[in-house]
């Protein structure tokens, strides 16, 4: 009796500690853990009570007294429940079973009957040489729904041991207790063991399952994936949403742009076009905006690094700016160090993206004064530090918000600049590019006098450049005689869109809807100048077609990508697809005209 009590005070401070512990911490909030709370509850009951049977016989309590007699009965009633919980928390966790409302009403219901049935039903306590312990029909009785719950403890294990993994060990370890102590219980009917290896099992569960900073780790990771996975479909949605506005405003800009070089449309009618094309321009901006910032957040934006030639794009950033400044009343001033080689190498694309940014910003946000685009280089051995700024004179931002301007979406002071439009990606983006070229940008401002954006970039000097240097041609006047292009794409008014501008160069044009048709005009021996092939076809794509077509005999026609996947790196993949160029989706004039003046102007 002494040995089984001492077991049953270490099991039960044991227990009790783990409780204080548990309930001490916070929790997640789910139906397991619920369970696992009246686990531990009950466990600590359970060891209470047996605990007062045995003083009780100690202390000389009569053995067959009411007072004795209840306390066997509310030993046998917290067992029952313990075993009860148990078994309905191996389910849950398992996953086998999901506990919505009707479950658990009939589970109450069960309870409630077992537990009159094991009051009502006769109990009988024994006093042998001083070992006291209780048998009869309700002790049997609660042996026999043991079994059954063991029974479905086997089952549930071997069924959901996939899913239980780790988690099987307590469940495991119980079954084996329990056995042990049954056994044990047969040989010495004395031996305290019961509420033992309960506590047992609510202990190891609480080390395996439901300890509080496990459970939450698992939550988070949990909420984590699920975020990422939104995220993902988001960038996804994003996507594919940019892809599918690039297409209907592929008409907009084409038709405005063939309008435009149209004699015989009025000025008046003109002018109602230039601003269409300003605002598909705007929004052709955005949806870059939109797919630059999901790239950036699937870690999918990739700088990619070529040979560029800096007057070039100083050239290009300043007729831009020039443009957008428009009638507004501000002197662009510009001031580029002569050191400045004629030949860097790095991402053009995303240096020129970057100075567009902040140009574009201190224009829309400057009424009046002046702006400086200054670049100055510092050299050293084979490494030029770019260090770009845009100054400005305009409403200039307040301290307090220096910190939030980097952040996506994030516009300031929005409703003093209600009129000045913007999505809040551009800076973002900005900050994003310039981390990734290992840059650094910094920001200097005064409210209601001016801002100054400063960007420091390090590019590599080309000393003996493969390009060459002098600014472009333009071509607005190439005229192209007796040349053919084979159009593919799947949508017709894209098809519309490129038969109108190829016509404005006086080059003839022939047009299909797929890859399939592309392939039996080839090998049935058309012949063209230049085949022009979407990509993003169904059944098969671009890239398909022209690996087809590349196994046909003496096929040696150029093939030009034309998509609206204008995501950046997009050349590079379809040059190394095979395709020997790229024309992105709005068709820019002045890429047209390269590729014209490329592959058909033989002047
Ligand atoms: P937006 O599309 O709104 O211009 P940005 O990310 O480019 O988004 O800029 C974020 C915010 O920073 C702007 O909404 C504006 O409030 C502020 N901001 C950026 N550049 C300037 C500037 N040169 N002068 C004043 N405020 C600026």
């Amino acid at each position: 009796m002494i040995i089984g009590m001492s077991f049953i005070v270490c099991t039960f401070i044991f227990a009790l500690m783990i409780a204080i512990i548990y309930f001490a911490k916070k929790h997640v909030d789910t139906i397991e853990t619920k369970l696992y709370n009246y686990i531990l509850i009950i466990s600590v009951i359970n060891m209470i009570i047996e605990f007062t049977l045995c003083t009780n016989i100690l202390l000389g309590v009569p053995l067959f007294s009411f007072y004795n007699l209840l306390i066997n009965k509310l030993f046998l009633v917290t067992l029952f429940t313990w075993f009860t919980l148990f078994t309905i928390y191996i389910i849950c966790v398992s996953g086998l079973l999901k506990l919505k409302n009707k479950v658990l009403n009939r589970i109450i219901l069960y309870y409630i009957l077992m537990v009159i049935i094991l009051v009502l039903l006769p109990l009988e306590l024994v006093n042998e040489n001083g070992v006291a312990y209780s048998t009869g029909i309700a002790t049997y009785f609660l042996y026999g729904i043991c079994v059954a719950y063991a029974l479905i403890w086997l089952i549930i294990i071997f069924k959901g041991k996939k899913k239980l993994g780790k988690k099987v060990i307590p469940f495991v370890a119980f079954i084996v207790c329990l056995t042990v102590m049954l056994v044990a219980r047969a040989l010495i009917p004395g031996l305290l063991l019961n509420s033992f290896s309960s506590a047992f099992a609510t202990i190891l569960m609480y080390f395996t399952i439901e300890n509080p900073d496990i459970k939450m780790i698992e939550q988070l990771n949990i909420a984590r994936e699920q975020a990422e996975r939104a995220n993902a479909a988001k960038t996804d949605f994003l996507s594919n949403m940019s892809h599918e506005i690039r297409t209907p405003l592929n008409a907009i800009v084409g038709f405005s742009n063939l309008l435009l070089d149209d004699r015989e449309i009025p000025d008046k009618a003109k002018d109602g076009v230039r601003d269409i094309v300003m605002a598909s321009d705007n929004l052709l901006e955005i949806v870059n905006g939109i797919l630059d910032i999901s790239k950036i957040e699937a870690n999918k934006l990739e700088i990619v690094n070529s040979e560029y030639s800096t007057k070039k794009i100083l050239d290009e950033l300043v007729s831009l700016c020039h443009g957008r400044l428009g009638e507004k009343p501000i002197e662009f001033k510009t001031n580029f160090d002569a050191t400045i080689p004629a030949v860097l190498y790095g991402d053009a694309g995303r240096i020129k993206q970057i100075c567009v940014n902040i140009l574009t910003n201190a224009i829309k946000y400057t009424k009046e004064g002046w702006i400086e685009f200054k670049i100055s280089s510092v050299i050293k051995d084979n490494i030029c530090r770019l260090i770009i700024s845009v100054e400005d004179t305009g409403i200039g931002i307040k301290e307090k918000n220096i910190d939030k301007l980097f952040n996506k979406f994030e516009r300031l002071d929005l409703e003093e600049n209600v009129t000045i439009e913007g999505t809040g990606l551009g800076l973002a983006i900005t900050k994003k590019l310039v981390d990734l070229m290992h840059g650094k940008i910094v920001v200097q401002s005064v409210f209601g006098k001016g801002s100054k954006f400063t960007v420091c970039i390090d590019q590599r000097i080309v000393k003996n450049p493969t390009i060459k240097v002098e600014s472009e041609k333009h071509y607005d006047e190439i005229q192209v005689k007796n040349k053919r292009v084979l159009l593919v794409d799947d949508n017709k008014i894209n098809l519309k869109v490129a038969e109108r501008l190829l016509a404005s160069y006086g080059i003839e044009t022939e047009s299909i809807e797929s890859g399939f048709e592309c392939i039996d005009k080839i090998k049935t021996g058309n012949k063209y100048d230049l085949i022009m092939l979407d990509d993003m076809m169904p059944k098969m794509s671009g890239v398909e077609t022209l690996k087809k077509l590349k196994l046909i005999d003496g096929f040696n026609m150029k093939v030009v990508a034309l998509t609206a996947n204008a995501l950046t790196g997009m050349r590079e993949k379809y040059l190394n697809e095979g395709f020997d160029d790229y024309l992105a989706k709005p068709i820019n004039k002045d890429e047209l005209n390269k590729i014209i003046n490329k592959y058909l102007n033989s002047d």
